[in-house]
């Protein structure tokens, strides 16, 4: 699934090529969870902006500021792109869940194998029908997400720490991929309840980092990500954790362990993560 760094490469692939294009025409695949792709004609992307795994494109009309809100999640398997092929030579194409076109005479298509992702069209800002976007917590590079931050909400509940991180409502953007290789890089087990000072902090690090060298590697691929030129990315040469139970620590040579915590897949080193 494209968590925070696979979004971010795509958004900004998209900005320069969307914003300021009027949206001319659009047509959605007849299920409720893309139906809202035509409101947009008539529009003009304002800009490409994010917000943990969603897409945010404000869109103005005429030259008013943005009263409206694009808002596309890519759910498991979907794709962005921004080709220059004419609607005809797409339509038909399978798993092409919606298409935009745009004032210069490409086309935003959006493909999706799984039909887990969401298209959305708001009032600016007005994110009551999408629940999860409306509870995010902080951007992870923000000032608002601090150790103590991070700290108070995992001790106040009794959550596994992993469970938190995917909730998003502690910090915005962490999945299962980057979550296993925060919690591995700072040393945390996955199923601790509780981080003392120094391990929040460590935590709070991590995931920064994780994140932000997801970004420059252009995300990691597994299966299905590419990036809006149908790019793979470079990360999944990097991981330190995820993925690789079973294979020796690259820390301590320890095997590292894999089990399901919480139903997600997750794999830790029984040595440097241990519960503390
Ligand atoms: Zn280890």
């Amino acid at each position: 699934m494209p968590e925070l760094p696979e979004v971010e490469t795509i958004r900004r692939q998209l900005v320069d090529r969307l914003t300021d294009r009027q949206i001319l025409d659009a047509w959605s695949f007849p299920s409720p969870k893309f139906s809202a792709a035509p409101a947009a004609v008539g529009a003009t992307v304002a800009d490409v902006t994010r917000r943990g795994k969603y897409l945010l494109v404000p869109l103005r009309r005429d030259d008013a500021p943005p009263t409206q809100e694009l808002i596309v999640h890519l759910g498991m398997t979907g794709r962005l792109a921004v080709t220059d092929r004419s609607v005809d030579r797409i339509e038909g194409e399978p798993h092409l869940r919606a298409w935009w076109s745009l004032g210069d005479g490409s086309v935003l298509t959006f493909h999706d194998v799984r039909r887990f992702g969401r298209i959305a069209v708001v009032d600016l800002g007005d994110h009551r029908s999408l629940p999860t976007l409306a509870a995010l917590g902080p951007e992870p590079d923000s000032e608002e997400f601090t150790a103590e931050h991070l700290r108070r909400r995992v001790n106040s509940g009794s959550r596994r720490i992993k469970t938190v991180l995917l909730s998003q409502r502690v910090v915005a953007g962490v999945g299962n991929i980057y979550a296993d290789e925060a919690l591995w890089r700072a040393g945390v087990d996955p199923r601790a309840r509780h981080l003392s000072r120094a391990a929040a902090a460590r935590l709070r690090d991590a995931i920064r980092d994780v994140l932000s060298e997801g970004v420059d590697n252009g995300g990691t691929t597994l299966r299905d990500y590419v990036d809006a030129d149908g790019s793979p990315g470079r990360n999944q040469h990097h991981l330190d954790c995820y993925g690789r139970a079973g294979r020796p620590c690259h820390r301590c040579g320890t095997e590292l362990r894999g089990a399901v915590v919480d139903a997600r897949s997750t794999s830790w080193c029984p040595d440097c993560q241990r519960r503390r």
